[in-house]
């Protein structure tokens, strides 16, 4: 790390620590200011010094991080300049609720500085809940997803759980928001999917996510689900911190795109940034600078390693410096630009160079930017992101199925030939799976293309979550599907795809007519038995059709027969 950002975050941290430290005593001496403006709501004194702790509290906390103490602050600014303005005989019922707010900062703040909350609850005198030591459970462990569902309706909710369970989400559920805080408590879920309206009150599930939010900093997603779809409701819910809301009845499928939505918005680490400068110190401070922001990122120092690097790690994006010794960074973005699969790499200098001169001729031989050294460190990230950003979009429309998001016929063929040529470096394996939906057609006929539509999402989603990050996922078209497993021998390539058909098969699609499920069949073929694109295609699709035409709902998975 370099000396400049330690020194700057040991500081923030210092700073941070010392706010925590002091903020016990910050909120007893806004409780007696509190207590003495009651009793004489008149003196102005009073009046100015609790209005400036208040409004202290809101933007110190949310300087350190510490959104919800500050969001409570937020709310007790205008109700305090209420009683100020009309006094406090007036206006009883906003006294009551300054004095909730002031209870609910000292439970923030406990919570905050990683004091037990039952604590905080028994010294209340509010029941506490027992605490229990988190119990995580292997699978949980994988990185799965903890969703917790909250509606009254129980054959809704087993049905949900079902239903998702197959998409690899960890599900609890529960029937009531007693229920669903306790649950809380003990572990915070990484989405929330609640119903609004309860047995006990027409507005339940508001209050509930109302009350969540006030008492945990971390703000857990929230999907409404409800049998209301009005205007108010619907504004309530964007209101109440809902992220998505959906009407039933529905698809599960929604679901799963909604839940999808909030799991890819910020997953930054998938972006890959490459930094080429020569000084790995300033390439190192870069580098840290945008891991913070959680890119992935890789620093060459040395630039005649660069193609080994580059074909490894593709980056999404290259930052380069100018003035290298062996080779200048316009003569690097040239060198690179003529690699036909770097063609549209953005690339983007960082360096010194201020003559506008000279940054003209360095972006004449196809760059994409020019960045000045020193960059402040929110101009660098915002100003790589939006780029990564865009290519992503661009690359995106030009490479996915626009009906199911993934790699379109082109681009999995593309990705199987860069598959076999990193295997062949690395001496490794890879699997190619042709998979086809069984008499897919009948559900066209049956059920409607809409819901055929439903189920081909369904079939992509499943094949998303449950490969690892290094395979590939294409639509070859139509009802059929390619599966690229990386590094993978025949046993295991067969199991995961015999995995993804069974979990496919248990997905229970509703249409209005109807309840049914699908089955898929497969064919999967190995280099390096079969050693090219063309070999891998044809062998795949020949086991397939061994597969359909000895019963379906199979994988079939032969090495070529030596001759
Ligand atoms: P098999 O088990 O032999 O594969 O039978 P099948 O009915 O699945 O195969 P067939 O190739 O006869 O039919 C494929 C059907 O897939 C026909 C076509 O209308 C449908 N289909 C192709 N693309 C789409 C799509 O994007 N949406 C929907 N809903 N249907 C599609
Ligand atoms: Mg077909
Ligand atoms: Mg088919």
């Amino acid at each position: 790390m370099s000396r400049k950002r330690e020194s700057l975050q040991s500081r923030i941290e210092g700073l941070r620590k010392n706010f925590f430290a002091d903020l016990p005593g910050r909120l007893d001496k806004i409780d007696k200011e509190f207590h003495s403006f009651l009793l004489n709501p008149d003196d102005s004194v009073v009046q100015k010094e609790l209005h400036r702790e208040i409004h202290n509290i809101k933007g110190t906390a949310a300087s350190f991080g510490v959104k919800n103490l500050s969001a409570i602050a937020v709310k007790i600014e205008p109700l305090l300049k209420v009683v100020q303005k009309e006094g406090v005989g007036l206006e009883a019922a906003i006294v009551e609720d300054i004095r909730k707010l002031l209870l609910q900062l000292h439970l923030e703040s406990e919570k905050a500085s990683l004091t037990k909350i039952s604590d905080t609850f028994k010294k209340l005198g509010v029941p506490a809940f027992e605490l229990e030591t988190e119990n995580i459970t292997e699978s949980q462990k994988k990185d799965n997803k903890l969703i917790y569902i909250c509606d009254d309706d129980v054959v809704l909710l087993d049905n949900m759980k079902i239903q998702l369970s197959c998409f690899t989400y960890l599900i609890e559920g529960f029937s009531n928001s007693v229920d669903l805080l306790k649950a809380v408590e003990k572990r915070i879920p990484d989405v929330i999917v609640m119903d609004i309206v309860f047995s006990d009150g027409e507005l339940e599930g508001f209050d509930c996510i109302r009350r969540l939010h006030s008492l945990y900093e971390q703000k857990i997603p929230v999907i409404f689900v409800s049998g209301r779809s009005d205007f108010e409701t619907r504004l309530y819910a964007v209101q109440s911190g809902g992220v998505a809301y959906i009407s039933k009845p529905f698809k599960i499928m929604e679901l799963i795109e909604s839940l999808d939505v909030i799991f890819t918005s910020h997953s930054l680490e998938s972006y890959r940034i490459l930094i080429v400068d020569d000084d790995p110190q300033i390439a190192e401070y870069h580098s840290l600078i945008l891991q913070d922001a959680g890119m992935s990122v890789r620093t060459v120092t040395a630039v005649h390693t660069i193609l080994d690097v580059i074909h490894e790690f593709k980056p999404d994006l290259m930052l380069v410096a100018i003035y290298m010794p062996v080779c200048s960074g316009p003569e690097l973005a040239q060198l690179i630009r003529q690699i036909p699969e770097f063609l549209s790499l953005p690339i983007v200098y960082l360096s010194s160079e201020t003559e506008a001169k000279n940054q003209f001729s360095a972006l004449k031989v196809g760059a994409d930017g020019f960045l000045t050294k020193p960059i402040d460190s929110d101009r660098l990230i915002s100003e790589v992101l939006l780029r990564t950003e865009r290519m992503a979009v661009m690359r995106s429309l030009m490479l996915r199925d626009s009906l199911t998001g993934l790699l379109n016929h082109t681009a999995i063929l593309k990705a199987l030939e860069t598959a076999i040529a990193d295997a062949k470096r690395r001496d490794e394996s890879v699997a190619f799976a042709m998979i086809d939906i069984d008499h897919f057609k009948k559900v066209n006929d049956s059920y409607g293309h809409p819901m055929g539509d439903q189920v081909l999402l369904a079939l992509s989603r499943i094949f998303m979550q449950r490969v690892r990050k290094s395979d590939f996922v294409g639509r070859y078209g139509g009802e059929e599907f390619a599966v690229i497993l990386t590094n993978i021998n025949i046993e295991n390539s067969k199991k995961i795809v015999d995995e993804l058909r069974q979990a496919f098969q248990e997905v229970i699609f509703n249409s209005e007519s109807a309840t049914f499920s699908c089955t898929f069949s497969g064919g999967v073929a190995i280099y390096p038995e079969c050693d090219n694109v063309l070999e891998l295609v044809e062998k795949a699709d020949s086991v397939l059709y061994e597969a359909k035409s000895s019963g379906r709902n199979r994988i079939v998975c032969r090495i070529k027969e030596r001759a």
